[in-house]
């Protein structure tokens, strides 16, 4: 069937909650493009014979043939072409920051909006979920095991491509559920938890066993995964978990959190329906998050759901240097969180009982470019003031735990503690690979799913040669 383009300049518009609505639940903001919305929406892709949104996209997802399936309302096949490359569509649908990658290099963002890629993988993925049925064969086994390390959707994507061929693949996960930051980090507000688990439901039916409550470098040690259990390789995909702190006075106090924290007690441990769920999480009226990325944007938009008055992003640079996605950064100023840039935090304040009262911050201006290519921000001289708050999240980022670098003979890391790992995802140690966070620090969902990806070739080419490495 040949269909015209739409030559309309924009992006059909997500449907949402009104922020005066969902900034008071946990409920997903956005609810998804209506068969019609994506139809005409995918009318508008102009299917270039050089693709050049699939450049944009680390794990090489067929953009031009599955947006011509929906044009035509052929959802399911859509979906089937999705998911040859890509285990997580209903994940990247609305976590990827797409305008970066696949729809920076789209040709009809040139005069207006790119084709709403993300939105047409998300709502593929969604309508399978409500309406398709899994179509599953489960491959038959090479007779070789390899073990993962981490079930983020770095160790899922590398244990999902392997399992497809046909090695038998068990995670291990050190938290009780399987997700990584997909379970622990992102809000449900953004990524529903339920969504998480269908997919990796899905990749169990291909084979894929998951140990959770498990702490490679504690409960097993990499080293007696391939020598005493018999692993022929193992992939480390487990992140960077680890918060970096400020490092000012009055950083100990109650009240202050690290971003982490506060936000795996909210997602993973479901604070904000405590007491239904066992773990509290403690919110004032007047809370302030350091940082400007997208973890930050979580921590406050999670903050004023939970009841906060006032609550402050602290940057030390300005709005155009915000590392957080522009869409997040809308959706925050939207619902009432209030941004203080070009400020710095000095010191905590606390009372003598040991409580969070305030925070002592500084004014900044912009200098000259840095390593990272942003604008120095100095601090002004004389400039000290100081913010009531009652409760602070820190959210300046994160690098990988030691455990694992300490506990395994001959595995290399850099200074920043990442792991050490060639672009196949090979580390220093003989069959041992990486990708991810471990390996980038803190990056993207879809940058570790391509590095799985890539690493689960790499490992099937290696094992099929191991017996002549051997020799
Ligand atoms: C709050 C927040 C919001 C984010 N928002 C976005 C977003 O909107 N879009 C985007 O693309 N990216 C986002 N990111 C970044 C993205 O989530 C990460 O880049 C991605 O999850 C990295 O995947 P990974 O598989 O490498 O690691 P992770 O997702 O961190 O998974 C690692 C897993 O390994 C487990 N593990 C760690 N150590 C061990 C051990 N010793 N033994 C066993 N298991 C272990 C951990 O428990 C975890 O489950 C966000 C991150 C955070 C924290």
């Amino acid at each position: 069937m040949i269909i015209m383009a739409n030559m309309r300049n924009t992006k059909n518009p997500m449907p949402e909650q009104a922020p005066c609505v969902r900034n008071k639940n946990f409920l997903e903001v956005t609810t998804g493009y209506t068969p019609e919305m994506a139809m005409d929406e995918a009318q508008r892709c102009l299917n270039c014979k050089h693709k050049p949104c699939m450049q944009g996209c680390p794990v090489a997802v067929r953009i031009p043939e599955f947006i011509a399936m929906v044009a035509e309302g052929n959802f399911e096949a859509a979906y089937e072409k999705i998911t040859e490359t890509n285990a997580l569509p209903a994940v990247c649908g609305r976590v990827c920051p797409q305008e970066k990658q696949c729809e920076s290099k789209c040709v009809r963002g040139i005069k207006g909006e790119p084709v709403a890629i993300g939105r047409l993988e998300r709502f593929v993925a969604d309508h399978h979920m409500a309406h398709g049925e899994d179509r599953i064969t489960v491959p038959q086994k090479n007779g070789k095991k390899v073990a993962v390390v981490g079930s983020g959707p770095s160790g899922l994507t590398a244990a999902g491509d392997l399992a497809k061929m046909g090695y038998e693949v068990t995670i291990y996960e050190a938290f009780h559920t399987a997700g990584g930051v997909l379970m622990y980090g992102i809000p449900e507000f953004r990524l529903p938890k339920a969504i998480v688990q269908t997919e990796i439901e899905k990749l169990k039916k291909y084979g894929v066993k998951i140990e959770t409550n498990t702490i490679i470098g504690k409960t097993l040690l990499v080293d007696e995964l391939l020598e005493d259990i018999g692993y022929d390789a193992v992939y480390i995909g487990s992140g960077a978990g680890l918060p970096s702190f400020l490092g000012i006075e009055g950083e100990e106090l109650n009240g202050v959190y690290s971003a982490n924290e506060f936000l795996t007690r909210i997602n993973l441990m479901k604070g904000y329906k405590f007491p239904e769920y066992d773990t509290p999480i403690y919110c004032g009226k007047k809370v302030a998050v350091f940082g400007g990325g997208n973890v930050a944007m979580d921590a406050a938009r999670s903050a004023k759901r939970l009841g906060a008055e006032n609550v402050y992003i602290i940057y030390r640079r300005g709005k155009e240097e915000l590392p957080a996605r522009a869409e997040e950064v809308a959706h925050a100023e939207e619902e009432g969180v209030e941004f203080l840039l070009l400020q710095n935090p000095t010191k905590f304040i606390g009372g003598l009982d040991g409580w969070l009262t305030g925070v002592e911050v500084v004014d900044m201006q912009l200098g000259e470019p840095d390593a990272s290519g942003r604008r120095r921000p100095q601090a002004v001289e004389g400039s000290e003031h100081i913010i009531e708050i009652d409760t602070a999240v820190v959210s300046i980022g994160q690098t990988p735990n030691p455990l694992i670098k300490k506990t395994t003979k001959g595995l290399d890391t850099n200074t920043r503690g990442c792991i050490i790992a060639d672009e196949q995802g090979a580390t220093s140690k003989p069959f041992v690979y990486a990708g991810g966070d471990v390996v980038t620090g803190a990056a993207t969902v879809i940058l570790a799913m391509g590095a799985g990806k890539t690493a689960a070739l790499a490992i099937h080419d290696k094992l099929q040669n191991k017996e002549i490495d051997h020799d």
